[in-house]
């Protein structure tokens, strides 16, 4: 059962905003406190509703510069989807590379993104945010952010960059949260910001066109009208909602791996006053996992090593129609999550025997045999059968179709050459019992479908109009937008940050 709307879904997440807090020095009970009754009869600058990752930096930039900022979380605790991410972030021309010596530019990471994206990313906010990655990316290093030793890297898990940008603190997106939440709790301190928690926004509230509030729900039910000169939607995507997901992507949602208040609230809201969303086309997902149960969508259970990488397959992988789709030793990610996105309900069955099982490493992260063994007698996902047939049967995979395929692949393991897709490494053929299947899933983590920004990230509609004194950042604007049909290492999480940060710094005049 996922957590209410209103429960802190992790204890890790309360850990860790204390941590925060009392990293900045600051007790939360000393932050000024207001009741939604006392917020709702101020006139704000700037709502931000929504207090992760790109909206955290919104709320720092916009106090720094004396405006009044509310911003409206909907859980207990600022950090969104940091709480989940890996946080790894892709900058040009930091201050990292260049203590290094990594040569590197904005207009490289450009060329890069279009590159894997196979120009299917909005060049536009993709110039947005990479121009702009290196200043945020050395604001977070300046106030603390230590990245790994060895960073940056190429690439990790997607497909490599052509020099050395990317990026992460040693606990992902916790390492970014340790840097922005203390600096937002110092301008909660100084009274600059306001944070209003426990809190759902409900529907924007429109004068003659224009945007110039919100409605929103405490924790007990109670609404309360908020208003404001513009408002900033950075509530994040909808992967947790499967009927948005389906609604906007087209696809259903197989697994539930993301923060449970991603719920598509911003989307149906902006919907809701004139704006569209965009980059359907787009959706991949992404490498597969193994689900905890059969029913969609499932939380994931384990990894299993998919990288040819680090560890070379020793067995095939197949669709429902028990037929191999990719040499699963193709060395481009990119490649094997595109062929995976074209399979009936993005699913994959790993086939193995018993010579593979004891001869190979253990296929999943982290286990060894005899732990392998004991999922094969209890887990779902995990199929053993004296004949092909009988594990056909039991994966739910066509029988025909598997018996063809694995007497195709034991030719091409004799003869050292597959003719159907190139795979390399074949060291053993499958045919001793008992045999064995894996099914696995692709899954979302990030919204491929975003609301229609222009490229000062006003929210548009269809035809280009604005809709005045309403902006968006974050993943409300789409993995479609900045990754294009692809995943493209670290452009979800540092256009986030640095989106949030330009929208604070730019969204209202400066006051003295
Ligand atoms: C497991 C995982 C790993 C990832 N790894 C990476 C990575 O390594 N690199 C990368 O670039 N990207 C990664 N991503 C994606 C990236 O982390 C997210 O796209 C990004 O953090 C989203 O930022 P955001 O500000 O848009 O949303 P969030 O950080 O989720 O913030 C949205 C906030 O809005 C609040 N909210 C929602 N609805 C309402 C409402 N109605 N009213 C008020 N508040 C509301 C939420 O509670 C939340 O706090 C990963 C994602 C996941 C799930």
């Amino acid at each position: 059962m996922p957590p209410t709307l209103f429960t802190p879904p992790y204890s890790l997440s309360r850990r860790r905003l204390l941590h925060g807090a009392s990293a900045a020095g600051l007790s939360l009970a000393a932050a000024p406190s207001f009741g939604a009754q006392e917020n709702a009869a101020q006139d704000w600058d700037i709502i931000i509703v929504g207090g992760g990752t790109a909206g955290i930096p919104a709320g720092i930039f916009a106090a720094q510069r004396n405006a009044k900022v509310l911003i409206i979380e909907a859980s207990q605790q600022l950090g969104g989807t940091l709480f989940l991410s890996t946080g790894q972030m892709s900058a040009a021309g930091t201050q990292l590379q260049a203590a290094k010596g990594i040569a590197d530019t904005p207009q490289m990471h450009f060329d890069d993104v279009m590159r894997i994206s196979k120009k299917t990313a909005d060049p536009a906010l993709v110039k947005l945010a990479v121009f702009n990655a290196a200043e945020t990316f050395d604001w977070l290093t300046a106030n603390g952010l230590q990245p790994l030793p060895e960073h940056p890297v190429l690439g990790l898990a997607h497909e490599p960059y052509s020099a050395k940008r990317y990026a992460w603190g040693e606990e992902g997106g916790i390492s970014i949260l340790d840097v922005i939440e203390p600096l937002a709790l110092a301008e909660v301190n100084a009274g600059r910001l306001v944070i209003q928690r426990a809190t759902r926004v409900r529907e924007l509230l429109q004068r003659d066109g224009a945007v110039v509030g919100v409605r929103a729900e405490d924790e007990h039910g109670t609404m309360a009208d908020f208003r404001a000169k513009s408002v900033l939607m950075t509530s994040g995507g909808y992967a947790m909602n499967p009927k948005v997901f389906y609604d906007l992507s087209g696809v259903k949602a197989y697994g539930a791996a993301s923060y449970p208040y991603s719920q598509g609230d911003g989307h149906l809201m902006i919907l809701g006053v004139g704006g569209y969303t965009r980059g359907k086309e787009n959706y991949i997902c992404g490498s597969p996992r193994v689900l905890a149960e059969a029913t969609d969508p499932s939380p994931p259970y384990v990894r299993v090593s998919m990288y040819p990488e680090r560890r070379p397959p020793w067995e095939i992988q197949v669709n429902v129609h028990g037929k191999r789709y990719v040499a699963e030793d193709n060395p481009s990610v990119d490649q094997r999550e595109l062929a995976l996105v074209a399979q009936p309900d993005f699913r994959t069955w790993l086939i193995f025997d018993q010579a593979i099982f004891d001869a190979a490493p253990p296929v999943v992260d982290g286990w060894d045999r005899a732990r392998m063994a004991e999922e094969f007698n209890a887990h779902p996902m995990f199929k053993k059968a004296g004949t092909l047939a009988e594990l056909a049967a039991l994966a739910g995979v066509d029988e025909a179709g598997l018996q063809a395929t694995v007497a195709r692949y034991n030719q091409a393991v004799a003869s050292g050459k597959d003719s159907e897709f190139q795979r390399q490494h074949m060291p053993l053929p499958i045919a001793q019992a008992p045999f064995y299947s894996i099914r696995q899933n692709g899954i979302s983590v990030t919204s491929t479908v975003g609301v229609g920004v222009d490229d000062k990230l006003r929210v548009t509609r269809k035809d280009g109009r604005v809709i005045p004194g309403l902006y968006a950042a974050g993943e409300i604007l789409g993995s479609g937008q900045l990754m294009g049909k692809s995943a493209v290492g670290g452009m979800m999480v540092t256009p986030a940050l640095t989106f949030g940060r330009l929208l604070g710094q730019s969204m209202v005049p400066i006051k003295s």
